[in-house]
């Protein structure tokens, strides 16, 4: 199955909650930037956040996540599924 290229699929992908439209979470490639909210007249909230990024956006940054300890044992389960299978059939 080929991978997407995907923020979702990236190692800088921090999934923090979802909408109608799918999944959200920041990138997390760069320390996050300062940014200013308008409070209360004569009061500017600041406070640092890391972009918000949808699952499907992309950039020029991607990096493929590597494999979680499930994903691994999924594969390794695969490969000796297909194994056992082809040792069967050249027995037959
Ligand atoms: S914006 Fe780029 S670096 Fe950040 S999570 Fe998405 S693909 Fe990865």
């Amino acid at each position: 199955m080929a991978e997407t290229t995907v923020c979702e699929n990236c190692k800088f992908w921090n999934e923090t909650g979802g909408t109608d439209e799918g999944l959200v979470g920041e990138c997390r490639r760069n320390s996050p930037s300062p940014k200013t909210l308008d409070g209360a007249p004569d009061s500017i909230i600041r406070f640092a956040a890391w972009p918000a990024v949808g699952q499907n956006q992309w950039c020029g940054d991607y990096e493929k996540r590597p494999m979680e300890t499930k994903e691994v044992l999924e594969r390794v389960a695969a490969i000796e599924k297909m194994e056992a299978a082809r040792k069967a059939k050249k027995a037959s």
